[in-house]
């Protein structure tokens, strides 16, 4: 098993590996640190961002999690030939910023979560409050193997790569315990092509290509094997499966222990449709043998779990007809309703009463000025924020979303300026209200929070009258 930053960071950012420049919650920057000078500035490899430029040399082996200020860079010799003009992308600062070498971004490990915010997007993803869950009531474990269709932009891909990551073998693994060791594995597939080109490069480049093999496949019509040129490697032996495709339930007649009866595989393909009854209602017709021998893409040796990922109820529906028909069990239904809760203390009264206010406290006429800079710009921030989810809420009309009590309210739109100065006096009073803040906490407006139904099942395991009768010598037991 290869080497991953995702599995095994090391304590600071290298040359060659993919690292995170974080600017502020949400917006974060994915960089492939580089040591050479190849576009064209005198300082080698820079990144560009709205917080300033950040030559490559100024990240290298600079531990993760520390804060880096923005270079001044030679912004002269910006452009490949003579005279040509980059254009910058939305990302970047313009120009006076990049001069002026303010700002600073945190330098972070790429981390399955951290990817999800910043990879570029081939489709839609799945964010980590889904991902977690589901690899969490997959019971996905160390040394697992899991199938995932369609791979997309590769969001769940790390994510699980690493749930099923089960350590680097050792330097003498000559022992028989160790040789048996299962390594984990995420088998992808994926019928864009260029999609799945686009996530076998990336995983190669991301040190993963050791656990997850990225197969270009239209899995409705040719299932789940690897048809490898060894035939016992031709199951991926599943022992949990994870479908965000349009259609699941037509993928699902390719997830089973036993070759389906022709007429069950077309009613379970057509389970969304008004067809399936009356496929059902017809009597079995007599198929060819295949000579091809049955291959299942399952563990045969444990209870398999499965999650479906579907944004609309019909889809949820005709997934679960499916199953029910299939045999899966414990199947139910689940949404994740994540809501972000922004607590943060509000220290509005020193505003509204200037230096004055913030004097109170402050020892120095600079420590007062500071203070009132940092309570401004907070004031400022919550106001956007407030102003944002404001205009969300509209755009989908929906009721602006209020704080939790309007007493709360930082600048209370309930509240008499008089008798707001009235409890900014006493809170000055008190002292502490300006040390510390009055807590507030307001939510994200709901219409956010629906990504998809996630419909869950479980495959008990595979068991035939022989088995039990060696179970029942071995034990010496009836039943
Ligand atoms: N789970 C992915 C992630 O986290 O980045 C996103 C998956 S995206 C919403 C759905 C993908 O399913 C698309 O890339 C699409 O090309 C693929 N897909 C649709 N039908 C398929 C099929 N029959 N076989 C394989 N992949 C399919």
């Amino acid at each position: 098993i290869k080497s991953s930053p995702f599995l095994d960071a090391g304590a600071a950012a290298s040359i060659g590996s993919l690292a995170i420049l974080h600017l502020k919650r949400d917006q974060l920057i994915p960089l492939i640190l580089k040591s050479t000078a190849d576009d064209g500035y005198a300082e080698g490899a820079v990144t560009n961002t709205r917080f300033g430029s950040f030559p490559h040399s100024t990240l290298k082996d600079v531990p993760w999690g520390t804060q880096v200020r923005a270079s001044k860079v030679d912004t002269g010799s910006r452009g490949r030939g003579k005279g040509a003009k980059r254009k910058l992308d939305d990302t970047e600062a313009p120009k006076e910023a990049i001069q002026a070498g303010t700002g600073f971004v945190h330098l972070l490990p790429p981390t399955p979560e951290s990817w999800t915010i910043s990879l570029p997007h081939r489709t839609q993803v799945v964010y980590t409050p889904d991902a977690s869950y589901i690899l969490q009531r997959l019971q996905v474990r160390p040394g697992q193997t899991i199938i995932e269709a369609g791979a997309g932009s590769g969001s769940f891909t790390h994510a699980s790569a690493r749930a099923v990551f089960n350590g680097y073998p050792s330097q003498s693994s000559s022992e028989p315990s160790l040789k048996k060791r299962r390594y984990g594995r995420v088998c992808s597939f994926e019928y864009h092509e260029p999609r799945a080109i686009g996530l076998r490069d990336e995983v190669r480049a991301h040190g993963l290509d050791d656990l997850v093999r990225v197969t270009h496949r239209d899995v409705y019509a040719d299932g789940f094997l690897l048809n490898e040129e060894d035939p016992k490697n031709k199951s991926p032996k599943a022992d949990a499966i994870f479908l965000d495709l349009p259609a699941p339930w037509m993928a699902l007649k390719n997830l089973t222990r036993q070759r389906l009866p022709a007429r069950t595989a077309r009613i379970v393909a057509n389970s969304a449709s008004a067809d399936a009854a009356d496929i059902a209602s017809e009597s079995e017709t007599p198929t060819e043998e295949s000579i091809e021998p049955f291959i299942s893409p399952l563990n045969p040796n444990v209870p398999v779990h499965l999650c479906t990922f579907s944004p609309c109820i019909e889809q949820v529906t005709a997934t679960v007809a499916a199953l029910r028909r299939l045999g899966w069990t414990e199947i139910q239904m689940v949404e994740v309703m994540q809501k972000r809760i922004d607590v943060r203390r509000e220290r509005v009264g020193l505003h509204e009463e200037g230096l004055r206010g913030v004097n109170a406290t402050a020892a120095t006429v600079d420590e007062a000025v500071n203070r009132l800079r940092e309570v401004e710009g907070r004031f400022k921030e919550w106001h956007e924020t407030l102003k944002e989810a404001d205009e969300a809420a509209e755009a989908n009309g929906q009721p602006k979303p209020r704080p939790s009590t309007t007493k709360d309210h930082p600048a209370s739109h309930f509240e008499s300026k008089a008798s707001r100065l009235e409890r900014i006096k006493k809170e000055a009073e008190e002292r502490k209200t300006f040390k510390e803040g009055r807590l507030v906490h307001r939510t994200e407006p709901d219409i956010k929070t629906h990504t998809s139904y996630l419909v869950f099942a479980v495959l008990p395991r595979e068991w035939n009258e022989e088995q039990e009768e060696k179970l029942r010598k071995k034990w010496g037991t009836e039943g």
